[in-house]
């Protein structure tokens, strides 16, 4: 299957609202560009250090997305032009981004990732302290970070139930927050949920957002 024909069938498959991330992490410029040429705009990687290169030479009208964990030390490189980090972890972390849009004299669009696998290895806030730093008088201060949602990935396994109950649970999280915290705030309205093996059950339960590589691009040589 071509990527063109991978693209078009998955966006066929999905609702209109529903936005399509494409993501790229180790796929090459000439690949990337593939989808480009089919239209679609709107790319994602996973790691700071592939993002930045790819952004330099890749057409400037595309939509760059951070989706994977971010190092602190990291965000200065992507922060001119990053279109959306999913990715926020930490209440340290969002400080960091706020400096750096500061310095870059813009406002970073920025998602609250959330834990809802069962693996420990997932990075990503309970709900709890999810709510603690929406509530700390930091965040309140802070003027170059926006927050437009949250984001979440759910546990790797067969076990459609499963995955669906998370991403559930990742909507109820996002529909109190809303609530709670942003009820007259029309840019807190994102859910970033559903990859390659799981978008259509994540579609299903009210994912905004989905990322998704293999089932674009083919496998990755890690899997
Ligand atoms: C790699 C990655 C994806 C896409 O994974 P696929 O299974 O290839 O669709 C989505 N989100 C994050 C955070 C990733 O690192």
């Amino acid at each position: 299957m071509s990527v063109q024909q991978n693209l078009r069938d998955i966006k066929e498959s999905l609702p209109a609202s529903v936005k399509l991330v494409a993501i790229t992490k180790t796929k090459s410029p000439e690949q990337i560009m593939e989808a480009y040429k089919a239209g679609h705009k709107v790319f994602g990687e996973s790691k700071a250090q592939e993002l930045l290169p790819k952004y330099e030479q890749l057409p400037g009208d595309i939509e760059w997305h951070m989706v994977g964990h971010l190092q602190s030390n990291k965000v200065k490189t992507i922060a001119p032009f990053v279109s959306l980090i999913h990715s926020v972890d930490k209440l340290k972390l969002l400080k960091v981004i706020n400096k750096e849009g500061h310095k870059n004299k813009r406002v970073i669009p920025c998602l609250l990732q959330i834990h809802i696998a069962e693996e420990s290895t997932k990075f990503g806030m309970d709900f709890q302290e999810c709510c603690e730093l929406l509530e700390s008088e930091s965040y309140r201060g802070m003027k170059n970070v926006s927050i437009m949602g949250l984001m979440g990935m759910a546990t790797f396994t067969d076990n459609d139930e499963k995955v669906r109950s998370e991403f559930r649970r990742l909507k109820t999280y996002f529909d109190t927050i809303k609530q709670k915290y942003f009820p007259d705030d029309d840019r807190f309205s994102e859910i970033s949920m559903g990859m390659s093996d799981d978008y259509m059950l994540a579609a299903d339960e009210g994912s905004t957002m989905v990322r998704i590589g293999s089932a674009i691009f083919g496998k990755r040589p890690e899997n």
